[in-house]
């Protein structure tokens, strides 16, 4: 379940010195504030969601919109409204967002060189995860290294879910037979872009 909703804080207030007030008409009586609403997600503020201006006349205690200001007020409200800054605190989740989507693109460029590297130089016992033809994953193991192949055990094993790995990822799914892969195989595999990962033990 996701909570959400939104939220208004008040960011700033400030006496009109020369405003007058539209009931009472005394002036320099009016304090405007600027309440700013944002949007929450589980009470992390994520992004404002615009701003609402009040004012209150501090003489005979009434409160109006803005629009009910005479031309004059409603310049100096302008004035002080500019002045009202979003605080950078409301787009907090906004920014989580942001670098959790930068560390996945980081993390999924190291993996990418990674796999590059080590195709270009296998080493015994790399573990390589890859999609199968109908993008299922599953594992393999290098067991011996030639100039231009390797000998693998497959895993006998699939699934459906990367997160499926780490259940059949045990010694008994590997099959004890050997297969032969060129490297001009692997490196098909790479470029096809079935190899997910491979996992450098020693
Ligand atoms: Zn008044």
């Amino acid at each position: 379940m996701i909570v959400y909703g939104s939220r208004s804080t008040h960011l700033k207030s400030e006496q009109l010195r020369n405003a007058v007030c539209p009931n009472c008409e005394t002036r320099g009586q009016l304090t405007a504030s600027v309440y700013g609403r944002h949007a929450h997600v589980f009470w992390i503020p994520f992004f404002p969601m615009g701003n609402t201006g009040i004012l209150g006349c501090q003489h005979c205690h009434k409160g109006f919109k803005p629009k009910e200001l005479d031309e004059k007020a409603k310049m100096e409200y302008k004035n002080f409204r500019g002045t009202v800054k979003t605080p950078l605190w409301k787009f907090a989740g906004l920014g989580i967002v942001a670098l959790l989507i930068g560390a996945g693109i980081f993390s999924n460029k190291m993996t990418e060189e990674k796999v590059t590297e080590l195709v270009a130089n296998p080493a015994m016992f790399d573990k390589y995860t890859f999609k199968t033809e109908a993008n299922y994953y599953s594992t393999f193991k290098v067991v011996e290294v030639f100039k231009d192949s390797i000998y693998v055990n497959y895993n006998d094993y699939e699934t459906d879910k990367k997160s499926g790995l780490k259940d059949i990822d045990i010694e008994k799914n590997y099959d004890k037979d050997i297969y032969v892969l060129t490297n001009a195989d692997l490196e098909g595999l790479h470029s096809a872009g079935k190899i997910e990962d491979i996992e450098r033990t020693k």
